[in-house]
């Protein structure tokens, strides 16, 4: 449920908007002078602020300057004066809409329903997807590092993983069994070249269905290996 904030000084105004934004669903939370708004609004996560302009003490301009320092919350604006609407645009203190009052307890709904929808698609674009490596019924999530076979998860070793990952990143490329240690393991680790050819018995045993016959790593005789497109 989205949450708002009035920060509004004529209560009967501010309860109007609360309860019309209450029927259309969203939990709404009213702050009657602006130190208080102000302080919630910095404190609290709110989805959207509906902001006055004129309130007792802090005034709304100095609210949506000091909220835009810190947060990226849609904030509508309210007046009752156009001539003071025009000026905050001017100003460019980053509010996302302005309406005049008196307007319509709709007509607000639907603002608030469009800035939230706006700012929803905004997170959510910005949001990164895992990288996921996808080849026949082998799903690799290389960023929650989590690997699934026919949509069976299996678990891997982080060596195993990572060699994994190297090499389906890496399709039809063939590496040698030095290159392949040089990539996954560090140079002062343990071990040599015979590691990778554990590791990779060790994949095939979780990823093919029969090892004797390989659909992904194919051994490339005399050679390495390469993972099959
Ligand atoms: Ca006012």
């Amino acid at each position: 449920m989205s949450k708002i904030l009035i920060v509004e000084d004529e209560e009967a105004i501010a309860d109007l908007e609360k309860d019309y934004l209450e029927l259309s669903g969203f939990a709404v939370e009213v702050a009657n002078d602006g130190e208080t708004g102000l302080n919630k609004a910095l404190e609290e996560d709110y989805d959207l602020l509906i902001l006055d302009l004129m309130l007792p003490g802090v005034d709304g301009f100095e609210i949506c300057r000091k909220v835009r320092d810190e947060k990226n919350t849609p904030i509508i604006m309210v007046s009752a004066k156009k001539d003071d609407i025009d000026k905050i645009r001017g100003l460019g203190l980053g509010a996302d809409d302005y309406m005049t009052k008196p307007f319509s307890p709709s007509e607000l709904v639907a603002r608030v329903k469009a800035h939230l929808a706006r700012y929803e698609r905004l997170i959510g674009s910005a949001v990164e997807e895992n990288k996921v490596i996808e080849i026949r019924g082998l799903k690799i999530d290389t960023t929650a590092r989590r690997v699934w076979v026919n949509g069976e998860e299996r678990a891997f070793t982080t060596k195993e993983f990572d060699l994994l990952t190297f090499l389906a990143s890496h399709p039809n490329h063939v590496y040698t069994k030095d290159e392949l240690f040089s990539q996954i393991w560090d140079m002062e680790s343990i071990g040599d070249i015979a590691t990778v050819t554990v590791h990779i018995k060790k994949i095939r045993e979780k990823i093919e269905y029969d090892t004797s016959n390989p659909q992904y790593i194919e051994t490339i005789w005399g050679v390495g290996y390469r993972f099959k497109m």
